[in-house]
């Protein structure tokens, strides 16, 4: 069976060496020049670094598993510190024990106040701000979950789903507070929750795409079915080239994904048109020397009104990037709906960001060198009702034979969750083949 994978992200990758290890013919076609999709290394100061995702979540096994099978074992690290601040009230703060920012403990470093009140967790869904504020106040919606998810969705709670964004929060159940000091002990015990690779994650792509056969600049411009299977149309539409195969991944972000599957899968397309995305942008800055802030960084509220919304020092979080000698500290500013604060020019962009970063360390050197990388379009928001659209989604493709997609735009954005829906799509379609 030969099968085109549309999109060269970890997704599309992950369902390709999927496809490719049970046999399938596979050919990859990347819109851009470079596979990985947010995975990037790229130089700042003269050392390579990841430019975009840094890590992955090791309580899951997708991503750790897929790093071993492609032979990236004695590469694979754990942060050194997980030790986290908070920026508020003038002063950094050490984060204290949360899930997902529900504080396992009323002490909260004056960080937030907290109101505590038992409410049974409603079944359906709603915004993970409604949930947290009826049972632990405003307060510790604004000043730790929001920068939590802030952090991960760069998207606010007062929009986002609990169910497809927080479902560790709803888990916690009726008393907030206790399920969050249960979950803590019984988390504290299972190991380290990050890990990542020595030279970066942005290793991970090209060590999964080995052997298969890869077309990079390769836009896909339509999928349409043929009497029996597929014809992709690839490349500039001054020079359009078709590519026939028995059966196609999509594995592009939302977007692009609802107009190639206008004709074919209308339903799918109309609910993933409706999939909002967040533009980020993180500015890496390299110093010869740092601030003696020894955590890994920190999360800003966005009722404190910064320019940035986190920073991650990776010099502390990973001794690969500590053996440098150098300090490397990213900013990272944008969430959903704030496009606006990301239109100024890099320069700007980043003179703003250092500003910030000296007022949380209480001052900093002038780098020796920095770099913005924006990611137009970077997160997909998961509005309250996702799941439900990703279920008409799916109801509607597996009508259509030879047809599946994958990615950050379904059932979670991190990477062990996109190669876990790549891999899932790959099974499903060699599943149906060998059934048909
Ligand atoms: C700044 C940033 C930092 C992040 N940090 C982390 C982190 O530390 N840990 C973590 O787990 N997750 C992190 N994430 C989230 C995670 O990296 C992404 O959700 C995940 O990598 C997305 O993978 P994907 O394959 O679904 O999509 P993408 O990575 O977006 O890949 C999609 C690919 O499809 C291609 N494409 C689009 N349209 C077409 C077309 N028509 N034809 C051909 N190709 C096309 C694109 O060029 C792209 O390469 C981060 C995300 C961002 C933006």
């Amino acid at each position: 069976m030969r099968v085109a994978i549309v999109g060269g992200g970890m997704a599309g990758l992950a369902a390709a060496r999927q496809l490719a290890d049970d046999g399938a013919d596979v050919v990859l076609l990347e819109g851009s020049s470079r596979l990985g999709g947010k995975l990037l290394l790229g130089e700042v100061g003269g050392l390579s670094l990841d430019l975009g995702a840094e890590s992955i979540l090791a309580r899951r096994p997708e991503g750790l598993d897929l790093m071993h099978a492609v032979g990236l074992d004695d590469r694979v690290v754990n942060p050194r510190t997980s030790d986290a601040a908070i920026w508020t009230h003038g002063s950094l703060r050490a984060m204290p024990p949360t899930v997902m920012g529900i504080p396992a403990s009323a002490e909260l470093n004056g960080i937030a106040e907290v109101t505590p009140h038992v409410v049974d967790v409603p079944e359906a869904d709603v915004s993970v701000a409604e949930f947290v504020s009826a049972r632990l106040g405003a307060d510790v919606v604004d000043r730790l979950v929001e920068p939590l998810l802030g952090g991960v969705y760069a998207g606010h709670a007062d929009q986002l789903s609990l169910q497809a964004t927080a479902p560790q929060i709803a888990a916690l159940g009726s008393d907030l507070l206790a399920g969050a000091t249960k979950a803590r002990a019984e988390a504290a015990a299972s190991g380290p929750v990050f890990a990542g690779l020595v030279g970066g994650v942005g290793q991970l792509p090209d060590a999964v795409a080995a052997g298969i056969e890869v077309r990079l600049d390769a836009t896909v411009r339509e999928v349409a079915r043929t009497n029996d299977g597929w014809r992709i149309s690839v490349g500039p539409t001054t020079d359009v080239e078709v590519i026939d195969v028995d059966a196609v991944v999509v594995a592009a972000p939302a977007p692009a994904a609802a107009r190639l599957l206008a004709e074919v899968a209308p339903d799918a397309a109309f609910a993933l048109a409706a999939i909002d995305y967040a533009s980020v942008a993180l500015v890496t800055y390299v110093f010869d020397d740092g601030p003696s802030f020894e955590g890994s960084g920190f999360l800003v509220p966005p009722v404190d009104g910064t320019f940035i919304k986190a920073a991650t020092i990776s010099s502390n979080k990973w001794g690969w990037v500590a053996d440098t000698g150098r300090t490397v500290i990213r900013a990272s500013v944008g969430r959903a709906g704030e496009a606006t604060l990301l239109q100024s020019d890099d320069t700007d962009l980043t003179a703003r960001a250092l500003a910030d970063l000296r007022t949380a360390f209480g001052g900093l050197p002038d780098p020796l060198d920095s770099l913005v990388q924006r990611w137009g379009g970077g997160l997909p928001q998961y509005a309250v009702g996702h799941l439900d659209r990703v279920d008409t989604i799916e109801r509607d493709i597996a009508t259509v034979p030879g047809l599946e997609v994958c990615g950050a735009a379904y059932r979670g954005v991190g990477i062990p969750a996109v190669i876990a829906s790549g891999q899932a799509a790959a099974r499903r379609l060699l599943g149906g083949t060998m059934a048909s």
